[in-house]
């Protein structure tokens, strides 16, 4: 089911939490909100629900009004960070609830219930813990369950809060690729919020990217990344160091390399991802003289920490490889010079 949120705006008090957002959530779609704690993911994606309401603005679902609509009526399945799990019932229990609740009219039969309930277990591949009860489980596993029991009713959209969040970082990238490969199965339009960007960058088919509670960009994982519109999404994406710069005949300049500077600016930002920056020992026409301060193993990479005089640390990330190859250590004397880079307008 495809969903438009058209100019939504929601204050609380005089906090605006979202300032005319604009959306077009195509049916079958895997989309990921991306931002930073309070820039109003949570807020858009309750307003969707439906447990929030606009104070301006129109959302459609399926191209019909759907702004005033119930929550009870939009047929949204939600998953949250923390398990919302009923502990006094069994996972089979927990996953049936959603479908024995119904009025009695639309409620299935015993054995209905039962063989959808085995099914949805099936599908997220805890079929034998349907006798155990939450506490029994793993992290991961709760929340396999609780995205089987959204699943229960048939929701039309689902709807993921940090689904994973307090998970712990190799539960979550199998849960990640689980739901990936559940979406591509089920192909229900689903909506998921998260702070992280790699998160975001696997999983979705496309990215929107908030900040104080507008969209900054919206576009797939590639176009975010490679094409960021804004320093907000560039610095959003990944770690990156900043050098400021005077402009130059339309040029900006750090370590010896020239970049394009946007016109008609006499000041630049010139933005370097730590692997965009190449390391010498020895000195060369205007790199920047530094010291390593610290060498951090990240697994199949190393961060460098560069002191360079008058200004913050400098970040270098190396492949293992070229820093086993360099026989970088901290208390060296380095220079360095940015090989790629982003400017805007200082
Ligand atoms: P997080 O990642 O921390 O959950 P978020 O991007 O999901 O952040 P929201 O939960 O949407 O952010 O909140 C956006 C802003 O609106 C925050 O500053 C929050 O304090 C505020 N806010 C949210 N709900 C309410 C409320 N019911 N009353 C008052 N302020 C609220």
């Amino acid at each position: 089911m495809s969903i438009e949120i058209k100019a939504i705006s929601k204050r609380f008090g005089p906090f605006q939490a979202l300032n005319d957002i604009n959306l077009d959530i195509r049916s079958g779609e895997l989309l990921a909100l991306l931002g930073p704690s309070g820039c109003g993911k949570t807020t858009l994606l309750r307003v969707i629900a439906g447990l929030e309401t606009p104070d301006e603005g129109q959302i459609l679902f399926h191209g019909e009004d759907a702004t005033d609509t119930h929550v009870r009526e939009r047929q949204v399945g939600f998953v949250f960070q923390h398990y919302a799990l009923f502990r006094h019932m069994t996972v089979f229990e927990n996953v049936a609830f959603g479908l024995r609740v119904r009025p009695k009219k639309t409620r299935p039969s015993e054995a209905a219930i039962k063989h959808k309930v085995h099914e949805l277990l099936q599908l997220v591949q805890l079929d034998w813990l349907a006798d155990r009860y939450p506490a029994q489980l793993s992290g991961g596993q709760r929340q396999r369950i609780a995205l089987a029991r959204a699943l229960a009713v048939e929701p039309r959209v689902l709807l993921l809060d940090e689904p994973f969040g307090a998970l712990d970082t190799k539960v979550r990238k199998e849960l990640r690729r689980w739901l990936r490969r559940l979406h591509d199965e089920m192909h229900i339009t689903s909506v998921f919020v998260t702070h992280d960007q790699e998160e975001a960058l696997e999983v979705a088919d496309r990215v929107v990217v908030m900040n104080k509670g507008r969209i900054e960009q919206s576009g797939t994982p590639e176009q975010v990344y490679d094409e960021p519109a804004s320093p907000f999404v560039y610095q959003f994406l990944g770690d990156v160091n900043l050098f400021h710069s005077r402009v130059h005949e339309g040029w900006a300049e750090v370590g010896g390399t020239r970049f394009a500077a946007p016109d008609a600016s006499d000041k630049a930002v010139i933005y370097v991802r730590p692997h965009e920056i190449e390391l010498q020992r020895e000195a060369s026409d205007g790199a920047l003289a530094g010291v390593i301060s610290h060498v951090r193993l990240l697994g199949a990479t190393v961060r460098l920490e560069v002191n360079v005089a008058q200004r913050d640390v400098v970040e270098v990330e190396l492949t293992r490889e070229r820093y086993q190859q360099g026989g970088w250590a901290a208390g060296q004397a380095v220079w360095l010079s940015p090989r790629e880079a982003r400017v805007y307008a200082g």
